[in-house]
């Protein structure tokens, strides 16, 4: 069977797959027993209301989704790809690094433009229908053009950059890109809250009080400097809640919402400090960067040899390796194996995501009631799903269900 075909039916397969688990993830779990579960903490009401809230905007995903595999499909099983190159490479004179820009300029608007309506659908009709946003119209045109224009900005340097790797470096690039992305990812999460975050939030060191002094016992009892608590204006935004850390070494830094500390009460805010802590302690960061660089190293050795097998057949219309018209090429065999990866990665975020919990418990002295009250109020407020698919679970989350992680709670022992 010719390369092209099997690449083909990987191609129909994963749109079959994705299509079956967006299905199964509408369905949700409807075991009786399931459900005796989630109503010892939860009411008929929160089931609900998380039900609606997930299954909203079911076929408009459906369709973009659809959407995203045509565009590919059509770059990559028809010329489209190269015949783009070869006329942006006549206007530029053939000069390398302008034609890599504008082909991902060009590529990447195809990609914008039929991505708009469904980003204004999402991010704006849904997030005002269920009374999360808080954004007016132009507020969002706003935030929405910086996100783009950050993600334009540093996929044009990361194409760039590996374009130079591949071109200059014949054989030695498979070893250079996974090195520089190591350097970027760890440059990304320092210079991340320090670039990033001023764009879209004001953040300022936590308030002096009673929930400092809390936080200062909870980090001597982990061994860490309280300086590194900001506080950010997610209240701008919305109404959705959530804590998370950037940066590694001595410029790690813990950034709470303000929507949190003002739903919470100030134990429930320690917990989830301790679940970030546990995430720092764990070294969960430096861990997940380091698996990361081996699978790139991996992949660049597999799409090495792959192109060279496709070139060969002569059954895709291929440039060099390092043509702007192989990136599309790229990009799909990257999405196939990322399918193939994608459950041993949730794996491994729901483990570490359980040894933060398990950290949160100990640094609080095993405080279940504000750990369980936590996710209850966490669940209800950001009309989390309570009975998710399994198979969508196992395959796609990075944290057990909230009942999980309720019920790891109450076995919870020192
Ligand atoms: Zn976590």
């Amino acid at each position: 069977m010719k390369l092209r075909t099997v690449l083909f039916i990987f191609y129909l397969i994963q749109i079959g797959f994705t299509l079956t688990m967006k299905y199964l993830s509408y369905e949700g779990d409807v075991s009786p027993e399931l459900k005796e579960r989630i109503l010892k903490f939860f009411t008929e009401e929160d089931l609900r209301k998380g039900i609606e809230y997930s299954r909203s905007g079911f076929f408009a995903s459906i369709l973009s989704d659809l959407i995203d595999f045509i565009v590919a499909g059509i770059f990559v099983f028809t010329s489209v790809s190269a015949r783009l190159e070869e006329k942006i490479s006549e206007k530029t004179g053939g000069r390398f690094y302008i034609t890599v820009l504008l082909f991902f300029f060009g590529f990447s608007a195809i990609q914008f433009l039929l991505a708009i309506p469904f980003q204004y659908y999402f991010g704006f009709v849904l997030e005002h229908r269920f009374g999360f946003s808080k954004m007016t119209f132009v507020e969002w045109l706003v935030y929405t053009g910086k996100s783009l224009g950050l993600g334009i900005v540093g996929g044009a340097l990361g194409v760039l950059c590996v374009a130079f790797l591949l071109k200059k470096f014949e054989n030695a690039w498979k070893f250079l890109v996974p090195i520089a992305s190591l350097v970027f990812g760890l440059l990304f999460s320092v210079l991340f809250p320090i670039l990033i975050t001023p764009l879209f939030y004001d953040y300022k060191p936590i308030a002096e009080g009673s929930l400092k002094k809390k936080i200062n016992t909870l980090c001597e009892t982990a061994n860490i400097r309280v300086e590194n608590v900001y506080v950010i204006d997610e209240s701008r935004y919305s109404g959705h809640t959530n804590a998370y850390f950037t940066g590694w070494g001595e410029n790690r830094k813990i950034f709470l919402y303000d929507t949190l500390i003002q739903n919470h009460t100030e134990e429930e805010i320690v917990s989830v400090l301790g679940h970030e802590i546990g995430h720092w302690t764990h070294n969960h960061q430096i861990k997940d960067i380091a698996l990361n660089t081996l699978e790139i190293f991996l992949l660049c050795f597999l799409l090495g040899y792959l192109f060279l097998r496709f070139k060969k057949e002569g059954s895709v219309r291929l440039k060099e390796f390092y043509s702007p018209s192989t990136l599309p090429f790229l990009f799909l065999l990257l999405s196939l194996f990322g399918s193939l990866t994608r459950p041993a990665w949730s794996a491994i975020s729901r483990f570490q995501e359980t040894q933060a919990d398990e950290e949160a418990l100990n640094l609080t002295g095993g405080d279940k009631k504000s750990f369980i009250d936590t996710e209850v109020k966490l669940a209800k407020d950001n009309r989390s799903r309570l009975n998710p698919n399994r198979a969508e679970v196992i395959y796609y989350h990075s944290h057990p269900t909230t009942l999980e992680r309720i019920e790891f709670a109450q076995r919870w022992k020192k």
